[in-house]
């Protein structure tokens, strides 16, 4: 039975396995399905402390499984697709195979959040993305959209006029929730540009299996149109990875969990780290932070156990 499994090697799997990793856990990390989280989605981090002309993200998770790892973490590949938290301790599916562990550490993260177009789940991999950095590369000298007004569709916009002949960003407002900065980074961008009070009808072409043109719906006039484009990058948002919790862990009604103060759980001895809870701050750096907070707290539970 392990003392400590962490699901998550986001910023916060990754920093609450460096700390109950000093404290002689042997923590379990489970990668998961987004191994490295969101920023191993990103370009450059410039707001994590500490790296004054800022960091490539894989490398800064990299550097934190490194880090963990010197402490005694172990790494596991997969997913866990089933948990029992009725007793402790808890058991975790694995792909398969049933572990136990006395503290759990959910640090699951979110996943991209889609539209639901008729045709944009056909054409996922075929000009529909949610990751410009994963994918911008092949869209040199191409049309590219994006969807979202939030500080992802910014970034993800400007990051992809390093690539693409043109880049319309499309918002269904015409207020931004992203912050000054990037919209502003964004708006004197000269390749970027803004199409507001829009939404997406749906994207072409499945049947040439490749994505050729949007049909936009402009939500004051009731106007459509079709617009040609190459590549449709989605930016609007993300679910957290909490499927398995349902019924066990108190969830939102949009499924994060609910803080029961710190990095508390409705469940003694499972603690939250990160975006799965957080739907307010979602930075590297708060990640981390409650990485660390969990951690602290699993230490203290097990001490006070005795173990
Ligand atoms: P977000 O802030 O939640 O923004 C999502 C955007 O998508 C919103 O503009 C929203 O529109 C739009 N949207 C949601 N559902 C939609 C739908 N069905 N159809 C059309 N549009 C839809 O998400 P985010 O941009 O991913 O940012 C998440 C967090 O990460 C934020 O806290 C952000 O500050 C942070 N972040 C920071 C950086 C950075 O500092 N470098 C970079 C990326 C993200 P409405 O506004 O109308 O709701």
């Amino acid at each position: 039975m392990h003392k400590v499994v962490i699901i998550g090697s986001g910023c916060a799997g990754n920093t609450a396995a460096i700390y109950t990793g000093r404290a002689g856990l042997n923590p379990v990390v489970i990668k998961g399905h987004e191994v490295g989280g969101q920023l191993s989605l990103t370009t450059e981090v410039e707001n994590f402390p500490g790296f004054p002309e800022g960091i490539h993200g894989p490398d800064l998770i990299e550097n934190m499984r490194k880090q963990a790892e010197r402490f005694g973490a172990v790494y596991l590949d997969g997913e866990v697709i089933e948990a029992d938290l009725s007793k402790r301790p808890f058991r975790l599916n694995l792909a398969g195979e049933w572990i136990e562990t006395r503290i759990l550490i959910v640090a699951s993260g979110a996943k991209a959040r889609w539209l639901d177009l008729p045709n944009e789940q056909k054409l996922i991999g075929h000009g529909v993305s949610s990751c410009a950095t994963c994918d911008g590369f092949f869209y040199r000298e191409k049309k590219i959209m994006v969807i979202g007004g939030g500080d992802s569709a910014m970034e993800e916009a400007n990051f992809l006029t390093r690539f693409g002949r043109e880049v319309a960003l499309v918002h269904r407002r015409d207020a931004f929730r992203a912050s000054k900065i990037m919209l502003e980074r964004a708006r004197q961008n000269p390749k970027i540009e803004f199409i507001t009070n829009t939404t997406i009808d749906d994207v072409y072409d499945i049947k040439q299996n490749i994505v050729t043109g949007v049909k936009l719906r402009n939500v004051v006039t009731g106007e459509t149109w079709e617009r040609e484009v190459d590549g449709l990058f989605l930016a609007i948002g993300h679910i957290p990875n909490t499927k398995i919790f349902k019924g066990q862990l108190d969830l939102d009604p949009e499924g994060y969990i609910l803080s029961h103060g710190g990095a508390r759980t409705n469940i003694p001895g499972v603690f939250h780290a990160g975006d799965v809870q957080d739907r307010v701050y979602r930075q590297a750096i708060t990640a981390s932070g409650a990485g660390c907070m969990a951690a602290i707290e699993a230490e203290r539970m097990l001490e006070a156990e005795g173990h």
